[in-house]
């Protein structure tokens, strides 16, 4: 398929690289691509970011069928851009697109459009320390009717957005509440897709552990109310006397890219790992026996982020004297000396923007 580019004759100022929050702000093109029954995936584009217009009828809005990914653009040291296992990206959005009856798309051809667009608006991926450029490829339902089914029609977009440092204040443990009310997807459901609908179910768990003086909610699995599933939209770790354990991916829980570049390096560094359903009750065990040191989320936009306390019932589990331990630290290090070009990249992980 063809892929036209059509340049912006006002680009935007361009932020200032120390100031960048999470989202807020976005670059001068997009991509856009459209599906028909008839055409299949047609009209590729690169053009000025502008504006969706949409019948107030279309399907997305009403039943939310949609799916996204996000992915992030690195600026190395030497100026180079480039990308962090963007196929896992591509193929899991084609994953998630099976899930909620979005047609799929061709992987390869998508990653070459997120580069060339990546490529088209360079200028603004930032190049002050732990800043990037996050990269938003979204699929919408289009189709103008209220009746209850797959939609026929559909837009493809990516837009990029120049992201701030996750940690300005450096690397921070989080506090984080376990919820036994409140529940994020279940097993048979759509948790395993980056699908509208388990955000929107996040959202008031998420409301209330934040008037609660928390920064996370952990969830547990919908139907026992018992096993650790998700820390609000990342994975959760656990280092247990020496073991890594992390809830086994059992079709409510996100696969996510972080997650599994974890695994790799925890194997690879003869780390013991153990994916398993995770009671909570045992973790509790755990901190009272003296056996758990660590826990933290992983994610790409926050990478690992560290626990420092844990909420559950009438327990306040204190983790590790509420510093950050020394393996999420190392995975940290790691991961981000990988994805800035700072250290080899033994795996493969790294896909340039532009070939040198
Ligand atoms: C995206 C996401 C993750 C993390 O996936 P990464 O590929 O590591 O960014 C975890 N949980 C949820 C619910 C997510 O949406």
């Amino acid at each position: 398929m063809e892929l036209r580019i059509t340049k912006t004759k006002t680009p935007k100022q361009l932020p200032d690289d120390s100031k960048l929050g999470f989202g807020e702000l976005f670059t001068d093109h997009m991509f856009n691509m459209d599906f028909s029954p008839e055409k299949g995936w047609h009209s590729a584009r690169i053009e000025p970011y502008a504006p969706i217009v949409m019948d107030p009828a279309t399907m997305v809005l009403h039943y939310g069928q949609t799916i996204f990914e996000g992915l992030k653009a690195y600026r190395t040291s030497s100026g180079m851009i480039q990308l962090f296992r963007p196929d896992r990206n591509m193929a899991r959005l084609n994953q998630s697109a099976r899930l909620v009856c979005i047609p799929e798309t061709d992987e390869a051809f998508l990653l070459d459009a997120v580069k060339k667009l990546i490529a088209v608006d360079k200028e603004w991926v930032p190049g002050a320390p732990e800043t990037s450029l996050y990269i938003r490829p979204t699929v919408i339902a289009t189709d103008p009717s209220l009746g209850v089914r797959p939609s026929h029609t559909y837009r493809l977009f990516v837009i990029l957005s120049p992201v701030g440092a996750y940690y300005p204040e450096g690397f921070n443990p989080v506090k984080i509440w376990v919820t036994d009310e409140h529940v994020r997807t279940v097993v048979g459901g759509v948790g395993e897709a980056k699908t509208a609908a388990n955000y929107a179910a996040s959202l008031y768990g998420a409301e209330k552990a934040k008037k609660a003086g928390y920064t996370q909610v952990l969830w547990l699995d919908a139907i026992e109310n018992r096993y650790v599933e998700e820390v609000g939209t990342m994975n959760i770790f656990f280092v247990i006397a020496g073991v890594l354990v992390t809830p086994h991916l059992g079709g409510s829980i996100l696969p996510g890219i972080t997650r599994d570049s974890v695994l790799t390096f925890a194997k690879d560094w003869n780390i013991p790992v153990e994916e398993r359903p995770i009671p909570i009750e045992e973790v509790v065990a755990h901190h009272e026996s003296g056996a758990l040191q660590e826990i933290f989320g992983s994610g790409t936009a926050a990478v690992i982020s560290p626990v420092s306390h844990l909420a559950w019932k009438d327990h306040m589990l204190a983790v590790g004297d509420g510093k950050v331990g020394p393996i999420a630290q190392r995975f940290y290090r790691e991961l981000t000396d990988i994805q800035y070009g700072r250290a080899e990249d033994p795996f493969g992980w790294i896909v340039p923007v532009e070939k040198a």
